[in-house]
């Protein structure tokens, strides 16, 4: 509450015209708004446990654009303000569009988000068995700390090509009486050794087995545990063991996406980097009707790992989409680069009281304090950075304020302590104006990962009033 008026000492007065004063988010919205903010965190909440994989996510993307009137681009067809189209690179990441008044001449607004996550892939000749148990092999994806990925219950999500030419989508352990699946660990009473080594090096990457059945195909001879799975398979996908060489099977956790807290703040769950700024723009988009510049929302895949392949950022799919565009209106792709602006949406750490030594509390984002603008990002110097012109930091916060978007500056932990990158450099790099912004998260690449709703609320009306510039 303000104070009265006679209170305040001229220094104060002063202290609050010159000062930057962050606020509490939860002291700045109305009971209206809370309303809003609850329906669209039930729709994310819905969308984030449905989509386990970068696969599913494309696909959930793709039914609720549908839903919104969006149709699948075909190359030539007509494009005029206010055309929803999108473009479906391989089921693994996804481009949509809403055409602008304005030429493209004059640039267009990109949000760009990724839809992959990190996780346990099976590896092409997975399965074995050893001590009268079945397991599965694994390659992790993406930065992981490895002991979190022990004890906790997993699920099998992905596809399998088969020889004739099908590709059998595979699911297993998500309906709430399906199994699920366990990398097991020592036991603290043998782990003496364990626990000496370095938390790197105490869960050797080709330990992390999965445990999938015990019960031995009722013959005689070798492997009959691993014949009893095979048969199991084979049975429900009607998959070999050669089949697994042509699949992609993606070992994930088997929570389900939790309210956290007792006042419900808080959004756990796997995956929310950074499907949670994937469905900011998602909603974003497809509530624009002829914006004045054409917004493009991109979910990438393989951000993770470098943004390396074709369903990355790095690919030319997005150069092959925008120049369709552009072209239809006569504009060269490189001119429309040059004038656009791109949010790269992705999830940034959250200050978090219980390792206060690896943040500078003064710049790092907070939870409940609103959607995270990064300048920069990198490591060491800022290396790897696409570190954002004043003048587009300047150019988002007006469009913050002009919206009632609660945002605050962000950055990934204190100098020297680490850093990391997102998509903005790729884009930059195609001469794009970017930022980086996003969600704070804490303990962000565990399987259970937390977000706060008043941040992923605020993440979504950043992103509408950026495809508003
Ligand atoms: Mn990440
Ligand atoms: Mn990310």
């Amino acid at each position: 509450m303000a104070k009265k008026k006679d209170a305040v000492s001229p220094e104060e007065e002063l202290k609050e015209q010159l000062f930057y004063n962050q606020k509490n988010g939860y002291d700045l919205i109305d009971a209206k708004e809370l309303i809003k903010l609850e329906k669209y965190c039930e729709g994310y909440k819905s969308f984030l446990n449905e989509s386990k994989t970068e696969r599913e996510a494309v696909k959930n993307a793709i039914e609720l654009a549908e839903k919104a009137g969006f149709v699948p681009y075909e190359p030539g067809m007509e494009l005029v303000p206010g055309s929803k189209i999108y473009k479906n690179n391989r089921g693994k990441a996804l481009m949509l569009a809403v055409i602008g008044k304005k030429s493209l001449a004059e640039g267009a607004v990109a949000a760009a988000a990724h839809v992959d996550a990190p996780r346990l892939d099976l590896k092409q000749l997975p399965l074995y068995e050893d001590g009268e148990m079945a397991y599965l092999k694994t390659h992790y994806y993406g930065g992981i700390k490895k002991y979190q990925w022990l004890c906790t219950p997993l699920e099998l999500h992905g596809v399998a090509s088969l020889k004739n030419g099908e590709t059998v989508e595979i699911v297993i352990g998500k309906e709430k009486d399906d199994c699920k699946f366990v990398i097991t660990d020592l036991l603290p009473h043998l782990a003496a050794d364990q626990v000496k080594k370095p938390a790197s090096e105490f869960v050797p990457g080709e330990s992390l087995n999965i445990l999938i059945g015990s019960v031995p195909y009722a013959c005689e001879g070798k492997d009959r545990v691993k014949l009893a799975v095979m048969s199991i398979l084979n049975e429900r996908y009607g998959i070999t063991e050669e089949d697994f060489l042509s699949a992609e099977l993606e070992a994930v956790p088997a929570f389900d996406v939790c309210d956290v807290g007792l006042d419900r703040s808080l959004i756990g769950g796997y995956g929310h980097d950074d499907r949670v700024c994937a469905y900011a723009e998602l909603k974003a988009i497809l509530e624009l009707k002829a914006p004045s510049r054409t917004a493009v929302c991109i979910l990438a895949d393989k951000e993770e790992i470098g943004s390396c392949g074709t369903s990355g950022m790095r690919s030319d799919a997005f150069e092959c989409f925008m120049e369709d565009l552009c072209d239809s209106q006569g504009v060269k792709l490189r001119h429309c680069f040059e004038k656009s602006l791109c949010i790269s949406a992705d999830v940034t750490n959250a200050y978090d009281p219980n390792f206060p030594e690896t943040c500078e509390k003064r710049n790092n984002a907070k939870i409940n304090y609103g959607m995270g603008i990064c300048k920069y990002t990198g490591s060491r110097g800022k290396s790897g950075s696409n570190d954002a012109d004043a003048e587009i930091v300047g150019l988002v916060r007006r469009a913050f304020a002009d919206n009632g978007v609660v945002w605050q500056m962000a950055e990934l932990g204190k100098v020297d302590q680490g850093g990391g990158g997102t998509v903005a450099l790729y884009m930059a790099d195609r001469n794009i104006s970017t930022i980086d912004a996003g969600v704070p998260v804490l303990s962000m690449h565990a399987p259970f990962e937390l977000v706060s709703s008043f941040d992923c609320y605020m993440t979504y009306k950043g992103v509408l009033a950026c495809y508003g510039i």
